[in-house]
């Protein structure tokens, strides 16, 4: 039996938030505020909820934010034309439209106004493809997330068999990428696992790094995986919890306790993942402040 290190993401999260933190300050003396333009459509809770958090991060690092809440009747034109006031903004360096959109709004067509060179979600297809052929882009936040962590956790992932089990556009497909690019902090093999994989298990005792992102508690248990194995565990579920106040509990994809005496690091939930992913999108405003001044 072995007990794993868990990977403290929100320690992670604040030394990076530091480290922006000071690049900001020296963004600032050569007279430059990078400025994120937060979009959010309706009064969604969650979405609410994030975009708040997304603010008050940036704050945080001094960034500008560009708040706007705009009313669920909001057209598709309506948003569209704020998008694109954003794109000529010199003051705005990155974009961000919260997602979901009402339904009578096409996401897609949103994302596709989006100057590329403003997409701090990574979402845009010209951000997909320059990840895909390995150009500089900017990288989709939950999974350059889940790379950081396991950069600054010592982790080799050079010649380790991943096993990424999902294959969404914002999370299981990215990471993959991700991982096979050629350089140090990648390098991997990488098997994708999904609802038509067979035999789930099999797969999963094979990988020396486990990724899940399949939105569903206990995905992974105790059985399915090799011993001293590193697991990231991207799922947020929430399930019923009668002793809490609100009734519920978040827990990842994977069986965490009993995970926690085979893995040789592991991430919990909360407290992974999830506080990087609102990280590397300031890591992207930043970032796209400086290429906007040829920094
Ligand atoms: P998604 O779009 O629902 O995709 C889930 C993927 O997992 C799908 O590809 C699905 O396969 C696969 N899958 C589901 N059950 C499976 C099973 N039993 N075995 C194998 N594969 C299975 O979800 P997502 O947007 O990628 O998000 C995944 C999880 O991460 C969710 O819990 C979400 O809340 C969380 N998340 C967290 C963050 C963060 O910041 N922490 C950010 C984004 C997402 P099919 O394609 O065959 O349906």
């Amino acid at each position: 039996m072995m007990t794993a290190r868990i990977i403290d993401g929100k320690q992670i999260a604040a030394d990076i938030r530091n480290e922006l933190k000071q690049t900001v300050a020296a963004l600032k003396l050569q007279g430059i505020t990078p400025g994120l333009g937060v979009i959010l459509v309706g009064e969604d809770p969650a979405s609410k909820s994030y975009v708040t958090a997304k603010e008050r991060a940036c704050e945080e690092i001094g960034l500008h934010s560009n708040d706007n809440r705009l009313p669920k009747e909001t057209t598709q034109a309506q948003l569209i034309a704020l998008v694109k006031k954003m794109n000529a903004d010199p003051k705005i360096n990155g974009i961000l439209v919260q997602l979901p959109l009402p339904k009578h709004i096409n996401e897609s067509d949103v994302l596709m106004a989006i100057d590329p060179s403003k997409d701090v979600d990574g979402f845009h297809p010209v951000s997909v493809g320059k990840m895909m052929i390995g150009e500089k882009s900017f990288l989709p936040c939950t999974p350059h997330g889940v790379i950081k962590l396991l950069e600054r956790s010592g982790v080799k992932t050079e010649g380790a068999h991943v096993v990424v089990v999902g294959r969404s556009n914002i999370v299981g497909k990215p990471v993959a990428n991700l991982l096979i690019r050629k350089n140090k902090n990648a390098n991997a093999t990488v098997t994708i696992c999904h609802t038509g994989t067979k035999n789930l298990a099999n797969f999963t005792k094979q990988a020396d790094i486990i990724i899940a992102a399949a939105g569903r508690p206990n995905t992974i248990t105790a059985d399915m995986v090799k011993d001293g194995v590193v697991i990231i565990d991207v799922g947020v579920n929430r399930i019923e919890d009668a002793t809490k106040k609100n009734g519920f509990r978040l827990v990842g994809d994977v069986d965490f306790e009993s995970l926690k005496d085979k893995a040789s690091l592991i991430t919990p939930v909360p407290g992974g993942v999830g506080p990087m992913t609102i990280t590397m999108l300031l890591f992207n405003t930043v970032e796209s402040a400086k290429m906007a001044n040829n920094l």
